[in-house]
């Protein structure tokens, strides 16, 4: 297909800008000897697995059905983590993955000699309450009264006989200095344990495919740890892998004033961009600026009922007007993981670009998909 052929709202998938992050993480696996897992929570376009196959050791999963998503179309190292596990889909998880990470004392009391009976790797994840990171405390594991891992005084010699593997989770979005300071707390916490693990997990977060990202400071991280305890270092980064490598197209349906210029979209943040409003931030837009840096400015919103479904104020060179399309930045991840059809809204196509210009559906969405998920 034609750019021109694309019907919107689509989430396309630039398969270049795809490849070029999986090289960088290759890079750093063939370099340290590291292993490198995609975290699927925030991309799990599985029509692309094939690919990411060829450059990452595996997939991480948080619940039965990304494990088993990565099972059948990834097929490589398949990891999981999950604050609690139901009873009765142990046995399936067991089938699934290698590595079974437990977080709380009660679910390693409760699942550790299941998993070494199975044959996988049980692990732990550990909470070093050590934050880096400021203003966005709904991401931060380390935040007082934490739910996500284990902190070091509650670990006993009983708790880890058996327990293979450490993991930590404690960055988003964050350069190689907050992991080489995370790591610093880690050690001084739970070095004398490392030694007797086969593995430690150093989570996501890391924005190793950012532009300014330090990595020759995280091959370092990556290299003293295995030196010093003798264990295989994994990663599992989610945006790094797709970061920048999508976008989201949109139509302008309308165009109206109350006080200033409004212009309805046919995306939604609410259904399609949730995070714009969860976390929040304000997404890239092509040929667009700050409100007043160019001539005009509008406020971008969906056509749902919310009146908090606004994207943000944006500036333009022109007046917008019916039929325009626009074209959000960075909409890879955590978009297509996330969407809903609130208010009924569509969800877009899944595109994928597989060369400049050449672009092939993936799937399309209908009221099928809207109705199946209610009753
Ligand atoms: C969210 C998460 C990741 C991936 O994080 P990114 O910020 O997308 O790199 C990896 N591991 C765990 C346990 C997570 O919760």
């Amino acid at each position: 297909m034609k750019r021109e052929e694309l019907r919107t709202p689509c989430y396309v998938i630039q398969k270049e800008k795809l490849i070029k992050n999986l090289e960088i993480l290759r890079e750093i696996c063939q370099e340290t000897g590291c292993r490198i897992l995609l975290a699927q929570k925030a991309f799990s376009m599985f029509a692309v697995y094939p690919l990411i196959g060829k450059y990452l050791n595996g997939a991480a999963a948080s619940g039965l059905f990304e494990a088993r998503l990565a099972a059948e179309e990834l097929g490589k190292e398949n990891h999981i983590f999950s604050p609690a596990y139901r009873e009765e889909e142990m046995p399936e998880i067991i089938r699934l993955c290698d590595h079974i990470i437990l977080n709380s004392p009660a679910q390693v009391k409760k699942y550790k000699d299941q998993i070494l009976a199975g044959g996988k790797s049980p692990g732990l994840r550990i909470n070093p309450r050590f934050s880096t990171q400021e203003g966005h405390e709904i991401y931060d594991p380390c935040a007082p009264g934490s739910r996500l891992g284990t902190a070091i005084d509650q670990i006993t010699e009983e708790l880890l006989d058996g327990i293979e593997g450490l993991h930590f989770h404690t960055l988003c979005e964050q350069n190689s200095d907050a992991l080489s300071d995370t790591l610093k707390a880690v050690e001084e916490q739970f070095g004398p344990y490392m030694h007797r693990m086969k593995w430690i997990n150093f989570g996501g977060g890391h924005h190793i495919t950012r532009e300014d990202y330090d990595r020759e400071l995280l091959k370092k991280c990556i290299r003293h740890v295995q030196d010093t305890y003798g264990v295989q270092v994994y990663l599992e980064p989610g945006e790094a892998v797709a970061l920048n490598a999508g976008i989201l197209l949109t139509e302008v349906l309308e165009v109206m004033e109350n006080e200033l210029s409004i212009a309805i979209l046919d995306t939604s943040a609410a259904c399609h961009m949730p995070d714009v409003l969860e976390m929040p931030y304000r997404p890239p837009l092509k040929d667009s600026g700050l409100p007043g840096e160019k001539a005009f400015t509008f406020r971008l919103g969906g056509p749902t009922c919310l009146a908090g479904d606004v994207i943000g104020d944006y500036s333009f060179d022109w007046k917008l007007k019916c039929g325009d399309i626009l074209e959000f930045g960075d909409m890879a991840i955590y978009s297509m993981v996330k969407n809903n059809t609130f208010n009924g809204m569509a969800l877009p196509d899944i595109v994928l670009e597989e060369n400049p210009g050449d672009f092939r559906l993936i799937r399309r969405f209908g009221y099928q998909d809207f109705k199946t998920r209610l009753s």
